[in-house]
């Protein structure tokens, strides 16, 4: 079966994993450690890096390398690996190339943990991070790069603001820099975007959010695009392109030629700081990733609908979600993400902060929790929660109306949430 082939809904149930004559139909789960081996000569092969094979399930297990093989396919790379959680996926992808000395530049709308790992950690670990608008014109973010800029990273869909990627104009300017253009694309999924057709060298996912779909399990993963040619930069890229020592002088490059960027990051950040998936958590990624195509369909379907009752309601202020024709990112979603985004949005009731706990506390089926993305609605009021310990002027500054919602549209019946939403609306509505 030639995967590339096939659709998303296809490559989501098939890809990774083909069981032979008389094997299970469901990939199954290798809950190990470690693998047992002949010879002492065959064990040493391994180490080598001369055979292939699994000896320890912190570097390779084969349960996470078939859920690996499947994002890989989904995404249209040509090596993925996984990683115990978003946070670590986007570590890995960035210090797999980027070290203390080193600088690179990232669009601002990312994720507040991302935001966190890149502006405190990656400064004490003495990487310079430049946040740039990802609106600003090229020649302006231009501006941002220095002779040691090793990357350019960005959010195709941002949480939570939903703001949609210029991905050419990023992979253009990343390119036109000899590095390459980094993507998390959490929100959207592969089913409705895939980066390396606009460019992008690397994706990463938290696999937490619609990849797993229910809630159950924190995870993270790279994938390679096998497109950029680190030897045509290698005085930019010694990690790749000179030997490694700690790895008996392998070169990435030479040895693994496309696999290169993430062989790397297996044999050395991975053995050395082993933020792993477990095995079982694998498994429960896989069986998310066969119904993520059915699955983010209808969380978009749903999240429109919403959209679109919320926008007609005048006791709502403001609505912002990528498909409704009134939003600012909506022509790039026609070209980005054409068949749909997510069923993250954001809206502002017109009211005070009373009207919005009134509200909140009358919902019925939406919960009130800090996640995003899976088969649960839920809801959260930044004033409230996220940005508590800020008055309204500050969050003005911000740019947080204290009105405004977060709202994460599960797998519930659309019109069971509008019902719920109408109710919650005149209960706070009420003298
Ligand atoms: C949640 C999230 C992360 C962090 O992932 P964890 O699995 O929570 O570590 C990174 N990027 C985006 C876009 C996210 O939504």
């Amino acid at each position: 079966m030639n995967e590339k082939k096939n659709r998303p809904g296809t490559i989501c149930v098939h890809a990774g994993y083909s069981p032979e004559n008389g094997e299970p139909r469901q990939m199954p789960i290798i809950q190990s450690t470690t693998f047992k081996y002949e010879s002492s000569a065959a064990m040493g092969r391994l180490f080598d890096l001369e055979d292939d094979g699994y000896f320890y399930t912190r570097l390779q297990n084969p349960t996470n390398d078939m859920v690996a093989a499947r994002i890989a396919a989904l995404e249209g790379g040509v090596a993925a690996m996984l990683t115990s959680s978003g946070q670590a996926a986007n570590f890995f992808a960035c210090f797999n190339i980027c070290e203390a000395g080193d600088h690179m530049i990232s669009a601002a709308s990312i994720y507040g943990g991302t935001f966190n790992l890149f502006a405190v950690t990656f400064k004490k670990m003495g990487i310079d991070v430049t946040f740039v608008d990802q609106d600003a014109p090229a020649e302006e973010i231009e501006k941002a790069f220095r002779p040691n800029t090793k990357l350019v990273f960005g959010e195709t869909l941002s949480n939570p603001g939903v703001r949609v990627l210029d991905l050419e104009k990023f992979a253009t300017i990343a390119h036109s820099h000899g590095v390459p253009f980094i993507v998390d694309n959490t929100f959207p999924t592969p089913v409705f975007c895939r980066p390396f057709e606009w460019g992008a060298d690397i994706v990463t996912h938290s696999t937490t959010k619609y990849m797993d779909g229910q809630g159950v399990q924190v995870g993270g993963a790279i994938v390679d695009s096998g497109n950029f040619d680190w030897e045509a930069h290698a005085e930019k890229f010694p990690g790749l392109t000179t030997p490694d020592e700690s790895y008996h002088g392998v070169i990435y490059t030479k040895k693994f030629g496309k696999g290169a960027y993430i062989s790397k990051a297996t044999c050395q950040l991975m053995r050395d700081f082993g933020a792993i998936q477990s095995p079982q958590n694998a498994f429960y990624l896989g069986l998310g990733l066969q119904t993520l195509d059915v699955r983010v369909r209808r969380h978009n379907s749903s999240a429109l609908r919403i959209a679109r009752f919320l926008q007609s309601d005048p006791r709502v202020k403001w609505v912002e979600f990528p498909e409704l024709e009134t939003s600012p990112e909506h022509e790039r979603q026609l070209k980005y993400l054409p068949e749909g985004t997510c069923g993250v949005m954001a809206f502002a009731l017109d009211g005070d902060r009373d009207f919005v706990e009134k509200f909140m506390d009358s919902l019925k089926l939406a919960t009130i929790e800090t996640h995003v993305a899976d088969c649960h609605t839920c809801i959260l009021h930044p004033a409230a929660h996220t940005h508590r310990q800020l008055s309204d002027a500050q969050l003005a500054e911000a740019g947080i109306d204290p009105a405004q919602l977060r709202f994460s549209v599960g797998l519930e019946d659309p019109e069971d949430l509008i019902d719920d939403l109408r109710q919650a609306l005149d209960k706070a509505s009420e003298n």
